[in-house]
C-alpha cells in the first residue's frame, strides 16, 4: 500500500517502569470519520499527510487500528483538582501512542483523546465530544500560531458514536501533539505514594527530555525545577499578553515542557476586565483572567514540594533542599514581571525602559477595563496610532468614553518621541506584540455548533485558516477581527 503511514513510533515512556502506566489499546469506535488533518504539522512530524488522510490512516486517528511501532499506553497522574488533591488521575480517556521524531530532530509525543476508558478512568465515558474537540483544535492551532508554547492538533475524526452528556452530543477523537505529555500531576503521583525512586527516574526521564542542561548541573533536580519555572513564568506572560485565559489550571494540566496544555474551557478575553472567567465549571473564578499567574505559581509550589526528596538527596539533608526550593519559586515573581512588562512594553512601541513606562501601562488598562475596551484590537489599532495620530480615532471609538484614550495618548506621544527607532520599525514590532486574530469566543461557539448541528465543517475550516495567520491584517476578514455584539456574546464555555 503506497499510503501506508509511517510513523516511525518510538516509546520510550514504555520502557519507564511498569507502575508510570497502563498498557492499553484504544477502544473501537462504529464508524470513523474524517474531520481535519493538519497538513502543515503532519509534514513538520515527517507525516505524510495523504496517508493519514486514507482509510487506514483515519482508522488509526479514530483507534480502530494499532500504528506499526505503537505501544499504546494510558500514563498515570495524580493532581490538585481546583486545590483538591486527588491521588489518581491518570490517562482517562487518552492513549499515548508514541513518540516521533520531527524533521529540526525535536521528539514530540502523539495522543489520542476521547480514545476509550482506561484503567485511569474513574467515571466517565471514556470519550470525547466533537465540539470541544473542534475547540481544542481552533484555540491549540491559534496559540502555536500567535507563537506561545503550546500542544498542537494533528487530527480531528468522529466516531459516529453518541456522547452522553446533558444532551446527546457526536463523539469524536482528537491527536493531540505535545512535546511531552509530563504534568506536574505526574511527579505528585509518585510524591504522594513517597516512591522516591518513582520520583527520580520521572525526573530523570524529564531532564532528558526537555532540560538536558540540567543534567550537568551541581544539582539536576533543582536545576529541572528552576527550568520548569522559568518556562512557565514566561508561558503565562504570553497568555496574560494575549488575554488569553486557560479554565482549568489544575497541577494535572500545567507541564513540564512549559507548553500550554488541555484546552478545555478556555477562551480569549474581549472587553478588558481582569476578572473575566468562561468556564462553566469555574464558579469560584479560581481561575480567572487576573489570578493566573498565582494559580502558576501555587502549581509550581507543589512541584517542588513533589521534587523535595530528590533534591534532599542532592544537597544532603531535608532542611537545605527546602531553602532551596524556596530560592527556585522566589523566581517566578520577577521572572513573570520581566516577561509581561516586556511585552507590554513591545505592544506600547517602546524599546528602551524608562521610568514612568510601567505606571503608563497601567493607566492605559485600567482605562480599558473602566471603559470596556476590547483587549485585542486596543492593542492592535495602537500599531497604527503610534505611526500616525490620525488613527487615534479608531483606538478611542473602542472606549466607552473616548476621552479616556485621548488623554492617555497625549502622554503616550510624548513618551514615543524618546524613542529613537525608524517609524516603520516600531509598527512592525508592535504588530508582532498584538495581534489582529484571536479566535474570538461566539466565533469558536458558531463553528462548534455547525458542525455538531448541522453537520457544517466550513465554519471550523474557516477559522482555523483564520487564527493559524494571526499578525497579518486582512480587511475580507473584518468579521473575525471584530468583537462580539452583546446579542452574540458567548460568556460561558463548556468542556
Ligand atoms: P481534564 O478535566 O480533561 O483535565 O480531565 C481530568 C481527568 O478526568 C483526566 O484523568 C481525564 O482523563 C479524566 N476524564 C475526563 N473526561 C473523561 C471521560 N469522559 N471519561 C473518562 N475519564 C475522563
Ligand atoms: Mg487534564
Ligand atoms: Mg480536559
Amino acid at each position: 500500500d503506497p499510503l501506508a503511514v509511517r510513523f516511525n513510533f518510538l516509546n520510550t515512556y514504555a520502557r519507564l517502569p511498569k507502575r508510570f502506566y497502563a498498557r492499553v489499546n484504544p477502544t473501537l469506535v462504529a464508524i470513523p470519520s474524517l474531520v481535519k488533518i493538519n497538513v502543515e504539522l503532519a509534514r513538520y512530524l515527517g507525516l505524510d499527510p495523504d496517508a493519514l488522510k486514507s482509510t487506514q490512516g483515519v482508522e488509526i486517528l479514530a483507534g480502530n487500528r494499532v500504528a506499526e511501532g505503537s505501544e499504546p499506553l494510558a500514563m498515570a497522574y495524580a493532581g490538585h483538582q481546583f486545590g483538591h488533591f486527588v491521588p489518581q488521575l491518570g490517562d482517562g480517556r487518552a492513549n499515548l501512542l508514541g513518540e516521533v521524531i520531527a524533521v529540526n530532530g525535536v521528539r514530540y509525543d502523539v495522543q489520542l483523546k476521547g480514545s476509550g476508558r482506561t484503567p485511569f478512568s474513574r467515571g466517565g465515558d471514556g470519550r470525547a465530544v466533537l465540539g470541544p474537540v473542534l475547540r481544542e483544535y481552533i484555540v491549540s492551532e491559534a496559540m502555536a500560531a500567535l507563537g506561545v508554547p503550546s500542544t498542537r492538533a494533528l487530527a480531528a475524526v468522529t466516531t459516529g458514536e453518541r456522547v452522553y452528556r446533558e444532551t446527546i452530543l457526536p463523539g469524536a477523537v482528537l491527536t493531540r501533539v505535545a512535546a511531552s505529555h509530563l504534568r506536574v500531576g505526574t511527579f505528585q503521583y509518585f510524591a504522594a505514594k513517597g516512591d522516591t525512586e518513582g520520583t527520580r527516574q520521572l525526573a530523570d526521564y524529564a531532564i532528558a527530555r526537555h532540560y538536558p542542561g540540567a543534567s550537568q548541573a551541581k544539582q539536576p533536580y533543582r536545576a529541572l525545577l528552576d527550568g520548569v519555572i522559568a518556562r512557565q513564568s514566561n508561558l503565562v506572560a504570553q497568555w496574560m499578553l494575549l488575554g488569553f485565559i486557560h479554565g482549568v489550571m489544575n497541577t494535572d494540566n500545567t507541564s513540564i515542557s512549559g507548553e500550554t496544555i488541555d484546552y478545555g474551557p478556555c477562551a480569549f478575553m474581549e472587553a478588558y476586565d481582569p476578572a473575566t472567567v468562561f468556564s462553566s465549571i469555574d464558579q469560584q473564578g479560581r481561575y480567572a483572567y487576573a489570578n493566573q499567574p498565582r494559580a502558576m505559581l501555587w502549581n509550581l509550589t507543589r512541584l517542588a514540594e513533589a521534587l523535595l526528596p530528590v533534591m534532599a538527596e542532592e544537597v544532603g539533608d531535608d532542611e537545605a533542599a527546602l531553602e532551596s526550593a524556596k530560592e527556585a519559586l522566589s523566581a517566578f515573581d520577577p521572572q513573570y514581571e520581566a516577561a509581561r512588562s516586556a511585552g507590554l512594553r513591545r505592544k506600547l512601541g517602546l524599546l528602551t525602559e524608562r521610568q514612568g513606562d510601567a505606571a503608563l501601562v497601567e493607566d492605559l488598562l485600567e482605562r480599558m477595563a473602566s471603559n470596556h475596551a476590547d483587549f485585542t484590537l486596543t492593542f492592535r489599532r495602537l500599531c497604527d496610532a503610534a505611526a500616525d495620530p490620525l488613527a487615534d480615532r479608531e483606538v478611542s471609538k473602542l472606549f466607552d468614553n473616548p476621552f479616556a484614550y485621548d488623554s492617555w495618548a497625549a502622554g503616550w506621544r510624548r513618551r514615543l518621541e524618546e524613542e529613537s527607532i525608524a517609524l516603520q520599525s516600531r509598527t512592525e514590532m508592535m504588530r508582532m506584540a498584538s495581534p489582529a486574530f484571536i479566535p474570538r469566543n461566539h466565533l469558536v461557539e458558531e463553528a462548534l455548533s455547525a458542525a455538531t448541528e448541522g453537520q457544517d465543517f466550513q465554519p471550523f475550516e474557516d477559522i482555523v485558516n483564520v487564527v493559524s495567520r494571526p499578525y497579518k491584517d486582512r480587511s475580507e476578514l473584518l468579521r473575525y477581527a471584530t468583537p462580539a455584539s452583546p446579542d452574540e456574546y458567548v460568556s460561558h464555555t463548556f468542556c
